[in-house]
């Protein structure tokens, strides 16, 4: 497979300024060093809790963001480097879906005005041509064309959903993001969205990034994934091999925190303590130690590299990439890690 999308030591910081503007306070490392590719035509998954960075790194590889370092390279191409009408053009055949149907549709504009708005600033096109195109995409997305000067306060979460992805795919993309697309709809129509991106992605060849909290989704759709922590990816790669075996200590610890429905059986869930640490300055070492049942003296000080263990499977952890002799485990006798015993009905 090819790659579309590389991101090449991509880092985000964001300034933290004092009641004085122009004193800087510190920085937000919303993302940390990030590389990782995306081959044409596959779903890729990003994982992780809230505020980890998925979303920042995200609108980086579509260009909403710019990177305080790094290479964002779409087809070979760095995005960032581009002159401005160049990255306009590329910037039309990436393009998102949005979390919230609710706040990210125009509530003043009718189904027409949002669906064909990207067209009409490209400019090309004449008012019967984006009629017929908007009528094409509704059907396409499961909705009619009659629903075209209908407004979304007219319409279900996942018929909202569905303008959204209506108004994604209007330019022919080839490269959508997803951020969370079904987290915020009813279970019913979680599984319809999901069919649709599918059928989507099959028909008009799409390449997905799906930014998920829900390892099932994304078990199900992605090819490859990554799990990202306080800015950093801690572990990537095949998704079957990640979750026939996950190695890195927090893909192991989301993965056993999913709920299992089966409540007649006692089941020990391994519970990670506290919460993800404040991206703003970050210590040195590995940022997942606070938390980590197996982080021993040198992960603090030292930050371990993110090296590939298999064929396409990378994982950021000293404790799988080796530990030098000389590092004592810290805490041994005394797991960070609280078990919860989930007791049956
Ligand atoms: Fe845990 Fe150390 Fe591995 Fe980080 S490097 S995940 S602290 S064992």
């Amino acid at each position: 497979m090819t790659e579309l999308m590389t991101l090449q030591n991509v880092s985000v910081h964001f300034p933290v300024r004092g009641a004085l503007p122009f004193l800087k306070k510190g920085e937000i490392q919303a993302v940390s060093n990030v590389s990782l590719s995306i081959h044409r035509g596959e779903i890729f998954g990003i994982v992780g809790e809230s505020g980890c960075g998925k979303t920042t790194l995200a609108s980086t590889m579509v260009g909403m963001i710019k990177p305080t370092a790094g290479q964002v390279l779409f087809e070979g191409v760095d995005l960032n480097s581009l002159p401005r009408d160049e990255f306009k053009k590329t910037r039309r055949r990436m393009q998102m879906i949005f979390q919230d149907p609710f706040s990210s549709l125009n509530p003043r504009f009718n189904v027409y005005q949002i669906v064909s708005e990207p067209m009409f600033i490209r400019g090309e096109d004449d008012e019967e041509t984006m009629k017929a195109r908007v009528a094409e995409l509704l059907e396409m997305v499961g909705l009619s064309a009659g629903d075209m000067y209908r407004y979304p306060s007219d319409f279900s979460g996942g018929q909202r959903q569905r303008i959204g992805i209506a108004r994604a795919i209007s330019l022919n993309p080839s490269f959508l993001v997803c951020d969370e697309p079904v987290s915020a709809l009813d279970v019913s129509i979680h599984a319809q969205i999901l069919n649709l991106l599918l059928e989507l992605q099959e028909k008009l060849n799409l390449t997905y990034v799906f930014i998920s909290h829900n390892l099932a989704d994304v078990k199900k759709l992605c090819d490859r994934l990554a799990v990202m922590y306080l800015g950093k990816i801690m572990e990537s790669g095949d998704s079957d091999k990640i979750f026939a075996q996950p190695l890195h200590p927090y893909t192991q610890a989301l993965m056993a925190a999913v709920l299992d429905i089966n409540f007649s059986e006692q089941k020990e869930t391994e519970i990670l303590p506290g919460d993800t640490p404040s991206p703003i300055n970050p210590p040195p070492g590995c940022r997942f130690w606070q938390r980590c049942p197996k982080a021993m003296r040198g992960c603090k000080a030292i930050p371990p590299e993110y090296v590939e263990v298999e064929q396409d499977h990378f994982v950021a952890c000293r404790l799988v990439n080796g530990f030098p002799d000389q590092d004592m485990p810290e805490g041994y006798d005394q797991p960070l890690v609280r078990l919860k015993t989930v007791r049956g009905r």
